[in-house]
């Protein structure tokens, strides 16, 4: 059976440890890079199917290693930081990261879910264009992309061109977090300002239309400072 390599790029050989023996468990193969120069080394002698990178590296900083791999990878990137400020986290994302993990990691439950939903999405990226066009759903909602409709529970939901966009949007990238700019591009174009508030106006306005408690919300998550992350695609109905 194949296995899913990971290149692991953290200095502190203790941590690399935990997490290899975690994903190795987990029946994962793992590499270590020690170093910034060292991981853009291996991202492209190994070919690995999903890089974890700590940001605080010896040499040079993490996000210079994210650009760098980004000129002529897709591989997917999940940023292991101990940095939380949401700064770091949105440039990291803009910078071409695919998601993040604070350190210290307080859930591998948690951790191996967002490494399979990155190796997911990579698969499905390399797929046709129908297979991608494949509804979403999750406990109860439903987007079937190729209609272009969105029903709770069966019945359907009218939002507008731009809240379609926006949920649509996200759904493609379900299980990810999803910064506010990338969002603002993907749905006002390049040129749109990266003012949040018409964002916000809209998602209030989604919520209302979806979530039966727009405070504790089940769909669409927010990502304070950072941006939104929507559940992930084929949850089943929870009790
Ligand atoms: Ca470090």
């Amino acid at each position: 059976m194949h296995k899913f390599t990971v290149l692991i790029t953290e200095d502190e050989k203790q941590l690399y440890g935990v997490l290899s023996k975690i994903l190795t468990a987990n029946g994962y193969r793992t590499s270590w890079a020690a170093s910034g120069m060292e991981a853009i080394s291996l991202a492209s002698s190994l070919c690995p199917d999903i890089i974890l990178l700590d940001l605080g590296l010896p040499d040079i900083d993490g996000m210079e290693v994210i650009s760098q791999i980004r000129t002529w990878s897709g591989c997917p990137i999940i940023v292991i930081s101990a940095r939380d400020s949401e700064e770091d986290k949105v440039r990291a994302l803009d910078a071409g990261a695919d998601d993040y993990i604070t350190k210290p990691i307080e859930s591998t439950h948690e951790m191996l879910a967002r490494i399979r939903t990155c190796l997911r999405h990579s698969a499905q990226a390399g797929l046709d264009h129908r297979v991608s066009q494949q509804p979403y759903q999750s406990n109860g909602l439903e987007i079937d992309f190729l209609r272009r409709s969105v029903s709770l529970d069966g019945t359907l939901v009218h939002l507008t061109p731009i809240e379609y966009k926006i949920v649509a949007f996200l759904a493609q990238n379900s299980g990810k977090v999803v910064t506010y700019a990338a969002v603002i591009k993907n749905v006002w174009g390049p040129y749109a300002e990266s003012d949040n508030k018409i964002l916000r106006v809209n998602m209030a306005n989604i919520r209302r239309k979806l979530e039966k408690n727009p405070a504790q919300p089940i769909y669409i998550f927010t990502e304070v400072g950072v941006g939104y992350r929507m559940a992930e695609n084929g949850m089943l109905n929870n009790p």
